[in-house]
């Protein structure tokens, strides 16, 4: 068994996941001193700029005309026998909806679990511990392969910085699977899309955001007022727009927006990852919760540990006599 080998989602261009799960790939091939590999299962039309990516070891292009629209038997089977032809130590796959749909089963069929959703990488030995959270992020798990057989994780987003990854050309072999249309049982529909985005909080400078510390629909006003009084566009955890309390489009996060506000002030939100890879880009956050653990406490440069119904009132009520005078 020799070599890392990530596999990489193209839709209408390469995710800042498949890069992120590279960066993973790239960590652990250096520490581990194996080959890193790249692996894309594609129709013939493939219209992705493989010199966009950044340089691999080898670049494998697993193309057969059953690949052209996603679904989880033909990319399974595909990948599968790339896989058997490659024999890696490690698969690395971007946390994305598409990859949860079929790398469990595609891990299942060479009697391994999948390691999904990891969140960090550190070595022992140069034997790799995957970190994974627990209990809506209170928690933090180690995850150690047994070592027999091949190791399957998926990369949640947000986890591994690309910063120091360039774009360069790779040794690419174009792979044809066997596959039959009798094999492929699923008709794909439409693919799953994150949240409208018909309001532009990536834009936004100050953004004050919701979470389910609100606890219903009718105390929505408490942070609205503060919002208004900062001149602030409002934003929210998911469980808020999966309630119906706010639309999708002022989700922040993983399935929703992107921010990078001069000031995010999150009130009420736990701090999940896939919260945080939303907002972490902020310039200053300011934390308001009444859990002093709460993960969303770790990303604050300002933290304020109390109800949010009594801090909340009270900040908007400043923030207007401030702006009075
Ligand atoms: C595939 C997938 C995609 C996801 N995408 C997203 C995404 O894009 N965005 C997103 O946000 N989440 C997303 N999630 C959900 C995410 O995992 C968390 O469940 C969610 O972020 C939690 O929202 P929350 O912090 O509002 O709620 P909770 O985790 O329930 O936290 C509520 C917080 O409010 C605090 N609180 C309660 N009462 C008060 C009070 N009176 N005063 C002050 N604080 C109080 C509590 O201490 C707690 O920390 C996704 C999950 C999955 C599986």
């Amino acid at each position: 068994m020799n070599g890392v080998l990530v596999v990489l989602e193209y839709r209408g261009g390469w995710s800042r996941l498949s890069w992120e799960a590279l960066a993973a790939g790239a960590e652990l091939a250096r520490q581990t001193r194996q080959p890193l590999l790249g692996a894309v299962a594609a129709g013939p039309d493939f219209p992705g700029q493989l010199g966009e990516l950044p340089r691999l070891d080898r670049l494998y292009l697993v193309q057969h005309e059953l690949l052209g629209q996603y679904t989880a038997d033909g990319f399974t089977l595909a990948l599968a026998q790339l896989i058997r032809k490659v024999d890696p130590a490690f698969v690395v796959f971007p946390h994305t909806y598409q990859v949860r749909d079929f790398a469990p089963r595609l891990a299942a069929q060479f009697e391994q679990m999948l390691i999904a959703d990891v969140v960090g990488l550190r070595f022992e030995e140069s034997r790799p511990v995957w970190v994974r959270q627990l209990l809506q992020g209170k928690l933090n798990a180690d995850y150690r392969h047994s070592g027999a057989g091949i190791c399957f994780v998926s990369i949640q987003a947000g986890a591994f910085r690309t910063d120091d990854m360039t774009a360069g050309a790779s040794q690419v072999e174009v792979f044809t699977p066997e596959l039959t249309a009798s094999q492929v049982r699923s008709k794909p529909e439409a693919p799953f899309r994150a949240s409208e985005h018909t309001v532009d909080l990536s834009s936004a400078q100050v953004i004050v955001s919701v979470g389910r510390g609100i606890k219903e629909k009718d105390n929505l006003p408490v942070v609205e007022a503060l919002a208004q009084a900062l001149g602030a566009e409002l934003g929210a955890s998911r469980p808020i727009c999966d309630n119906g309390w706010l639309p999708m489009e002022r989700q922040v996060g993983s399935s929703g927006q992107t921010v990078s506000p001069k000031l995010y002030l999150a009130v009420g939100i736990s701090g999940a990852i896939q919260h945080l890879v939303g907002m972490k880009g902020s310039k200053a956050v300011i934390a308001i919760n009444k859990d002093e653990n709460a993960p969303i406490f770790d990303v604050a440069d300002y933290g304020i540990v109390g109800d949010l119904f009594e801090v909340v009132p009270a900040l908007t009520a400043a923030v207007r006599k401030v702006k009075q005078v």
